[in-house]
């Protein structure tokens, strides 16, 4: 495309809330034939609410008050949603010392000698703490999209918390006009097997990698593009950036992390994945128009 038309372009995309940053990114977006998405924050509204809790043997309030006290010291969207749901019952969270961030995993802290852990089953196998009594409510809050969330006291379960976090009302609609528009469409998540599977099978999606740490997601894009895609990576989180600057196109969430904004090739500034297939679609119409 001539620069006039690249410039014309961009501007138009502007001018809808799609801010692309170059001209190269433009050009590119016309050939991607995959796009990658993360789920929590880019497919879903990426404010997870608490919608179950089973403490197992000691009183609810005293493991919402363990659950607040754990994630007072997370910047997880997951510990924002354990926090509001404490406060909603009038617990307050019990006060603790040594916060450890397990990435993708879960936080550990401590309090009165005793040591606790917020997290997913991977955190608890790696923990050697057996999930037997909570297998079926697992289960099934896993099968219905729900996020499990599991609690520890000195290698104990002591009990578990359910989020969930809705998709966006567009998400599905993009989706089918991704597919409508010939690209396939991958989500990558930190997410457990189960909770992603049911998000991939709401959505219209044809493939979900799950359980996938921080540090993996641009692994996952760097494969695809060795399988000889050209992969549009979109995510909001400081997860993400890695894989959105591998991306050959990188598009941030606009309502997303500085850090993922700061690594992407565009951004959403309405944080709408229909404004995705709206910039697939213009960098198509540039490139066709005008060669
Ligand atoms: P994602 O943003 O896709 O959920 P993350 O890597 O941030 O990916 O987290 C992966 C998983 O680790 C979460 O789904 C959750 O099960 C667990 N996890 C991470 N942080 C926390 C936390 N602060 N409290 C409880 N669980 C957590
Ligand atoms: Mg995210």
């Amino acid at each position: 495309a001539t620069p006039v038309a690249i410039m014309v372009g961009t501007g138009k995309g502007a001018e809808n809330g799609i801010l692309i940053k170059s001209g190269e990114a433009l050009e590119t977006l016309a050939s991607v034939d995959t796009v990658v998405m993360d789920k929590t924050g880019t497919i879903t509204e990426g404010r997870p609410r608490i919608t179950s809790v089973m403490p197992l043997g000691i009183p609810r309030e005293e493991l919402l008050a363990i659950a607040a006290g754990l994630e007072a010291g997370s910047e997880h969207p997951l510990a924002a949603a354990v926090l509001s749901v404490a406060a909603e019952e009038g617990v307050s969270s019990r006060a603790m010392t040594g916060f450890a961030a397990a990435l993708g995993r879960g936080v550990e802290a401590r309090a009165d000698g005793h040591v606790y852990l917020a997290g997913n089953e991977r955190l608890m196998a790696e923990r050697g703490i057996g999930l037997a009594p909570v297998r079926e409510k697992l289960d099934a809050l896993a099968a219905a999209g729900a996020t499990p969330l599991l609690f520890a006291a000195d290698d104990r379960l002591i009990g578990l918390l359910g989020a969930a976090d809705e998709p966006k009302a567009t998400s599905r609609e993009a989706i089918k006009r991704f597919h409508a528009l010939g690209l396939s469409v991958v989500m990558l998540t930190g997410d457990n097997e189960r909770t992603a599977e049911a998000m991939r099978a709401r959505m219209g999606i044809e493939r979900a990698i799950a359980g996938v740490l921080p540090e993996h997601k641009a692994a996952h894009v760097k494969e695809l593009q060795a399988a000889g895609h050209r992969v549009a990576m979109i995510g909001d989180g400081i997860n993400d950036a890695p894989a959105l600057a591998q991306a050959d196109v990188g598009i941030a969430i606009g309502a997303g992390t500085d850090i993922a904004i700061d690594s992407a090739d565009a951004v959403l500034m309405k944080s709408d994945l229909l404004d995705a297939v709206n910039a697939v679609r213009l960098a198509r119409a540039v490139l066709r128009n005008i060669k």
